[in-house]
């Protein structure tokens, strides 16, 4: 199958089946989905939810967190993955965006990863989500799904997927698309037993073809 039909074939099921899909961070602006991502490093958006109302009651602006220090943020944060690192970067990130951003959070990718604790992946989170920009952030589902679907082929970095995807994806398309792939790694295409008895994605999945039920 040539690539370009495997991504329409991809594409074209989503959109019919997926309507929706949207990030499972709970937030209310962009400075709060800015912490939610940094906060979701290595750890479950579930648990993320969990511990972010009582810190955005805390720290309701940049300017409070600023105002903070590593040490308190971390009794909020501390049942997330790698407490320590990430109290750090709140607040160092909270300081950037008042000293260079006057307490906006830029849109731009670039600019994004001048605060600290925010690497590409987040910062093109940010930019898709809150700005809407055909921005692809490649996480670890992003990553094996492309690959195994075949929309990548031999794709050894995130860095390397996402430009593959944002060649081939429309750009009106690449925002949704990168949720479609994120959910569909964290519930169908497991990364130890993928659900390919219950994909809709059989007919153009590269994986499928090779490893048939
Ligand atoms: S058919 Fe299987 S390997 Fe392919 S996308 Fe679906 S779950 Fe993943």
């Amino acid at each position: 199958m040539r690539k370009e039909e495997r991504y329409k074939g991809v594409l074209d099921w989503f959109q019919a089946n997926v309507p929706v899909a949207e990030t499972e961070l709970h937030y209310a602006n962009p400075y709060q989905l800015l912490i939610a991502v940094i906060l979701s490093a290595q750890c479950t958006d579930k648990r993320v939810n969990q511990i972010t109302p009582a810190l955005f009651e805390a720290f309701p602006t940049p300017e409070v967190l600023a105002a903070s220090t590593p040490e308190v943020v971390y009794e909020y944060i501390r049942s997330v993955s790698y407490p320590n690192n990430k109290a750090k970067h709140l607040v160092g990130m909270a300081k950037v965006l008042m000293e260079q951003f006057q307490g906006v959070v830029p849109s731009d990718v670039d600019e994004l990863q001048k605060l600290p604790g925010v690497g590409r992946k987040t910062a093109n989170v940010i930019a898709s989500v809150v700005f809407d920009k055909p921005a692809m952030a490649v996480d670890t589902h992003v990553f094996r799904v492309s690959n195994r679907i075949g929309l990548t082929l031999n794709s050894k970095t995130p860095l390397e997927t996402e430009k593959e995807l944002v060649r081939h994806i429309p750009e009106r398309l690449i925002p949704i698309a990168h949720h479609w792939l994120i959910l569909h790694g964290r519930y169908v295409c497991l990364a130890r037993k993928p659900k390919c008895e219950s994909c809709g994605l059989k007919p153009w999945c590269k994986y499928f073809q090779t490893h048939p039920l």
